[in-house]
């Protein structure tokens, strides 16, 4: 068994729109890896830096986060003289990963254990209120911030009263149980 800490710069690439890892930022890792008789099993946690922006207020985003890794890296199959075929086993499904010699690529488990836990609408803070619809405006600024000038769709329902077409208001049925 060996015990592994090291902080190496993030891949490209590693994120989803809104979100991601920063390119070069540093991933800690503390990982464990144990000698079985299929292969390498490893396991143990990444901390990985997080750069977007709010889907609400559209500001930047830095955030932490903490993942963990558990994945079983087969040895390759050898020939007679311990050589690597190059060959995997036949029933073994595509996600499985494979020693490369004595060296075993983190890369797609570390992307997939962070992506999966990235907000697809990351916010700034839980209760921002984003934009103004009309105009843009930051509402963190000013909560009360409002137009005057109503949207002139708005405006003509507003003199029917919001009365569905062809009804004159509440009907006595209506009113009782109201
Ligand atoms: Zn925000
Ligand atoms: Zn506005």
């Amino acid at each position: 068994m060996n015990q592994v800490s090291l902080t190496v710069p993030a891949p490209a690439g590693m994120g989803i729109m809104s979100i991601g890892v920063p390119e070069g930022s540093g991933i800690e890792m503390d990982l464990r890896l144990e000698s079985v008789v299929e292969g390498v099993l490893v396991t143990g946690t990444a901390l990985v830096q997080l750069a977007g922006e709010c889907s609400r207020c559209l500001d930047p985003i830095t955030d932490e986060l903490d993942v963990d890794l558990q994945e079983l890296y087969r040895y390759e199959t050898t020939d007679a003289h311990g050589r690597p075929t190059g060959a995997i086993e036949q029933d073994v499904d595509d996600d499985d990963q494979y020693m490369f010699g004595d060296f075993l690529d983190l890369e797609p488990v570390l992307r997939d254990a962070v992506v999966i836990e990235l907000p697809l609408a990351p916010v700034c803070r839980d209760d921002c209120l984003g934009l103004c619809s009309e105009c843009g405006y930051r509402l963190d600024d000013d909560p009360n911030h409002s137009h005057d000038v109503i949207d002139p769709r708005w405006a003509a329902l507003g003199t029917l009263g919001l009365a569905e077409p062809g009804s004159t208001g509440p009907t006595e049925d209506e009113k009782e149980e109201g």
